[in-house]
């Protein structure tokens, strides 16, 4: 599982960095690299973009990881290529470019837009698996989850819009309370979708994500 990323248009990117006249570009050796949009080849690939359209690169770099201390370690090794940058240009999700905007004190620019957490399928396709809902319904819905696959999220289906077992949404993609079905009828457990299942409480949803793992979810409410 990684964490799904696009590049953004070099227009979004230019404009984003539009007052500054030098650049050093941080890519990441993790997820980014596995997506093909943020690795060794991509940065240099960007380098040679932003030079086209002006700029001065001052650096670029992909450390191994782009959301851990390494990025700080790598900054401290390029004290002076990175003194040099008016904006650290990030091609990593964001976790990336919250780590390199808070280890590296410079100002940041996102080339890329995070999309989701994901598996990769066949060749370069991903799909998204959790959203981090923070109430897991798996055990209702033969471990296929509804949050992320159902179009609408749907957490009782399938809507009425299903057909033939696609979804009405029209993007060719399966229905996912269609596929809820199949996998709850193989298992012989299709009463789990008589089950009502009560609207989401949105208290469970971490947001912002914080959470100390040292107390139980019990313990916690009566803090
Ligand atoms: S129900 Fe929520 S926690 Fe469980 S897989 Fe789906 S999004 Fe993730
Ligand atoms: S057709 Fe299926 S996947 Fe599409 S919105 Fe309705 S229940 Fe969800």
């Amino acid at each position: 599982m990684k964490t799904i990323t696009q590049q953004k248009p070099l227009e979004e990117i230019l404009e984003s960095i539009a007052r500054d006249t030098s650049v050093f570009i941080v890519g990441c050796g993790t997820c980014a690299t596995l997506c093909r949009t943020g690795g060794v080849e991509e940065v240099a690939v960007m380098a040679e973009k932003l030079r086209d359209a002006g700029k001065i690169v001052t650096g670029t770099a992909v450390p191994p990881t782009g959301c851990d201390e390494v990025t700080g370690e790598m900054g401290r090794a390029l004290r002076d290529p990175l003194a040099g940058a008016d904006v650290v240009l990030v091609m990593s999700c964001a976790f990336g470019v919250q780590t390199a905007a808070s280890q590296l004190k410079k100002p940041v620019a996102p080339a890329l837009d995070t999309l989701f957490m994901g598996k990769e399928g066949p060749a370069g396709r991903y799909s998204e698996i959790c959203m981090q809902c923070g109430q897991c319904v798996l055990s209702a819905t033969g471990g296929i989850c509804p949050v992320t696959v159902c179009h609408k999220g749907l957490l009782n289906g399938p809507c009425g819009g299903t057909n033939e077992g696609m979804c009405e949404v029209g993007s060719g993609r399966e229905c996912a309370w269609t596929l809820i079905y199949g996998r709850l009828q193989a298992q012989g457990r299709l009463d789990a979708m008589r089950k009502y299942q009560a609207p989401k409480s949105y208290n469970a949803t971490l947001r912002p994500g914080m959470i100390d793992l040292t107390h139980s979810r019990e313990e916690a409410a009566k803090q």
